[in-house]
């Protein structure tokens, strides 16, 4: 056995990470053909929006409708982001495999974001908590700690703070936590550091690194967390998203870059990198007015590539 886990899950988070931070709104009906073909390519775990008040984002108004559609595809595994109880009640309701709450460790882009301190969303973890068990659902709940490696209002952010939250998240009932780095101030040093601390508190309910490209270190930052083992990562299907402070700012992880280097190393994520390519394109024919990313699409697949094509 290799330095590298055998298998990888990747976690498409372009529908909600991706198409909230750009202005275009993409109907529904492309959203569901989005996440077919993500299914048909092989991919298992899809988070296909956010309970979010429509007034805030419109882009994501149809995500019961989205999570209606998904829940029909064989073996998928269909998270949602929820704000807060009342986002948690809709994915409860709509059956989500798993919901997550994010929680910013950056006090200052808590309240910014959230309008909340970061122990008022422990709490908000413990009342969704209880809301799931009195309801006797399945619906999995991840506490996904944001700005984990600094923040872009408050600037750095306390190691000691970051895990001192997951504990808290833990104790107040999340099955399992991750770590944003939600703008882009991670490298492989720091990830390292701080992994290998949460992963020490959280054990086997750690799930996963959630990298953000902003400053071209998603890759990087993935192999230093995948050294630790870690073994599911988000991801956007042509790192679609960005911040809206930042123009010109890449999104999430590229979610065929991601791939193509997972299945070069040997890690296999059941990934189709062919059926994703064309999807890529397919997806990125929607939205022409906005940024894409990514390099594999430019170049294609090496001839000695070994993976599923
Ligand atoms: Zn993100």
């Amino acid at each position: 056995m290799g330095v590298w886990p055998a298998r990888v899950s990747i976690r498409e988070v372009g529908l909600r990470d991706g198409l909230q931070s750009i202005a275009t709104i993409v109907p529904t009906t492309q959203k569901c053909e989005w996440i077919a073909g993500a299914h048909r390519a092989g991919m298992r775990e899809i988070e296909v929006g956010s309970f979010v008040p429509p007034r805030l984002l419109p882009q994501l108004a149809d995500t019961a409708a989205v999570l209606t559609f998904a829940k029909t595809l064989p073996g998928l595994f269909a998270s949602v982001l929820i704000p807060n109880l009342k986002g948690a009640e809709r994915a409860l309701e709509g059956k989500a495999d798993l919901m997550i709450l994010p929680l910013s460790a950056s006090q200052a882009h808590s309240l910014a974001n959230l309008r909340k301190a970061p122990d008022d969303v422990v709490a908000e973890m413990a009342q969704i908590r209880a809301a799931r068990d009195a309801s006797g659902s399945r619906t999995l709940i991840e506490g996904g700690i944001g700005t984990a490696f600094g923040c872009t209002i408050q600037g750095a952010v306390d190691e000691a703070e970051v895990l001192r939250l997951m504990q808290a998240l833990l104790d107040a009932g999340a099955d399992r936590v991750s770590l944003a780095d939600t703008v882009g101030y991670a490298d492989p040093a720091s990830v390292r550091r701080l992994f290998e601390k949460a992963l020490r508190i959280a054990g086997n309910r750690f799930s996963g690194g959630h990298f953000h490209d902003t400053r071209g270190l998603a890759l990087a930052n993935t192999v230093a967390a995948l050294e630790l083992g870690v073994t599911r990562f988000d991801a956007s299907l042509a790192g679609i998203g960005g911040c809206p402070h930042a123009p010109g700012a890449s999104g999430n992880a590229t979610t065929e870059d991601l791939a193509f280097m997972l299945e070069a190393m040997g890690c296999r994520t059941g990934i189709d990198l062919r059926a994703l390519l064309a999807l890529r394109q397919h997806v990125v024919g929607w939205i022409p007015a906005e940024p894409t990313h990514g390099a594999l699409w430019r170049a294609g697949l090496p001839k000695t590539f070994a993976g599923i094509q």
